[in-house]
């Protein structure tokens, strides 16, 4: 029913539009991209990701015993010190194939007595590598994705048990680093962090550092990906999912302003807050360049009882979702390793799926790969609400990148969770969609570069 009624709309629109320059309604037009479509240098990265050095990678993490935030920083084998040594050292080896273009940082602070999961003060390093943009205009517009090395048993502050932490979060950290391997040969408009977070279990200490310097330092993270949890295909229900990858996407934030409020409840914009539109482009991208996986967008910012290193992030109002396995088993996440009835307790490697683990950090570099050679986001959308019109008048500021092409309305039912129809509206900042108004519809702005790559969709705030 909702689906001829749209398709009535949208002839209509075609109409309406008709004789205007740069124009169309196609059929299935709001899919940011196509398999066929799919980038030279995406279709080569995607190709290049192996399951073999994930593989690799996880068992050198995991041979560090445990690698929790209050183990030793000086032992050269056990614990996060020499964990964190190792990931460094790859990030060098992977830099010296950049060209110069990637650089390798730690950044490190003291964290103090925080209780209950930090009883004395505590070093905590994250680990970053940067790739930086090759285009001027676009090379301060950042994305960063990330996985956190720290690892936990049962008790939050035994750091002397063994923790392997194989899947919590030897996949996201391995999947991280393969990401840099072979994104690190390949150039970008913008600029891609890659990052190893540390002190996640004890309370998101290290991305949270990171989070608020950032802010301070007026950084623009235009998108944030935390992999964590990424491993196993097989759940605690016994079923294998070999395909899904659940991306959480949250909603309004906690810290929303009563303006802020007031405006999100005359836009109905509470599915619109730019996490969801990130998700939506991820989702949009990355299924056509890896065809055998589904992005799984969850409306939340994440499980029950559980966050990881994207809500720091989202609390200093940057664009931040969350990677993770379809179906948990939660005898192999915060357990110590044991064997109790005959059954086996533990983060252990035996449990994780290294295609899966592959697969999904296919779907995340295919998604960092069209955000960082994509436009900005349009910026300043605003939609004409200050009189009654049937109409939708939209416009935005100029985007700055030489190579742009132009612009695009998107639109889509309230009730819909995607963007499903596409007005090309060519390199306006003011386009009026004629009959189709604002009151029953929900519009969006995205620009389009001369190679046909789309930024995420911008949400208007009211004029
Ligand atoms: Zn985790």
């Amino acid at each position: 029913m909702r689906k001829l009624r749209f398709a009535a709309f949208a002839v209509v629109a075609a109409g309406a539009l008709v004789g205007v320059a740069m124009m169309a309604v196609a059929t299935n037009p709001a899919k940011g991209n196509d398999e066929g479509n799919v980038p030279k240098d995406t279709r080569e990265i995607v190709k290049d990701i192996s399951a073999d050095n994930i593989q690799s990678s996880i068992h050198t993490l995991v041979g560090f015993g445990t690698r929790h935030t209050l183990s030793s920083q000086t032992d050269p084998t056990r614990g996060i010190g020499a964990a964190t040594e190792w990931v460094y050292n790859r990030f060098l080896e992977i830099a010296a194939t950049s060209g110069g273009r990637m650089t390798v940082e730690k950044q490190s602070f003291v964290q103090p007595v925080t209780p209950p999961r930090i009883p004395v003060p505590t070093t905590i390093t994250n680990v970053i590598a940067t790739l930086h943009g090759s285009q001027p205009e676009s090379a301060n517009r950042i994305y960063l994705v990330s996985g956190h090395l720290d690892s936990r048993c049962t008790d939050v502050n035994d750091f002397t048990c063994d923790a392997p932490g194989a899947g919590d979060d030897g996949s996201g950290v391995g999947a991280v680093l393969e990401m840099a391997r072979a994104m690190a040969t390949h150039h970008f408009d913008a600029t891609i962090k890659f990052v190893a977070f540390d002190g996640e279990e004890q309370g998101t200490f290290g991305s949270a550092f990171f989070a608020a310097q950032a802010k301070a330092a007026g950084m623009n993270i235009a998108g944030m990906f935390s992999n964590d949890i990424i491993g196993s295909s097989l759940g605690q229900n016994g079923e294998r999912d070999r395909r899904d990858v659940r991306l959480f996407a949250d909603g309004p934030p906690p810290n929303e302003t009563p303006a802020e409020a007031a405006i999100r409840r005359t836009m109905g914009g509470e599915n619109d807050t730019p996490a969801r539109e990130l998700a939506r482009f991820i989702r949009d991208e990355a299924e056509p360049a890896v065809p055998t996986m589904n992005v799984w967008i969850i409306y939340r910012r994440d499980r029950f009882l559980r966050g990881s290193d994207h809500g720091p992030f989202l609390d200093q109002r940057y664009p931040a979702v969350r990677f993770t396995e379809p179906n948990e088993d939660f005898r192999h996440e915060h357990q110590n390793v044991r064997v109790e009835n005959g059954v086996q307790f533990g983060d252990l490697e035996q449990f994780l799926d290294f295609d899966y683990i592959a697969n999904v950090a296919r779907v995340n570099a295919a998604a960092l790969a069209a955000l960082a050679n994509g436009p900005a986001a349009p910026q300043n959308v605003k939609v004409e609400a200050s009189t009654l019109s049937t109409d939708t008048q939209l416009e935005w500021s100029a985007n700055t990148e030489p190579d742009l092409a132009g612009y695009e309305i998107v639109y889509r039912d309230t009730t819909e969770p995607f963007w499903s129809q596409v007005i090309k509206v060519g390199n306006v900042t003011s386009f009026t969609v004629k009959n189709i108004t604002k009151d029953n519809f929900l519009f969006g702005v995205r620009a389009v570069d001369t190679d046909g790559n789309r930024s995420v969709v911008t949400f208007p705030v009211p004029k």
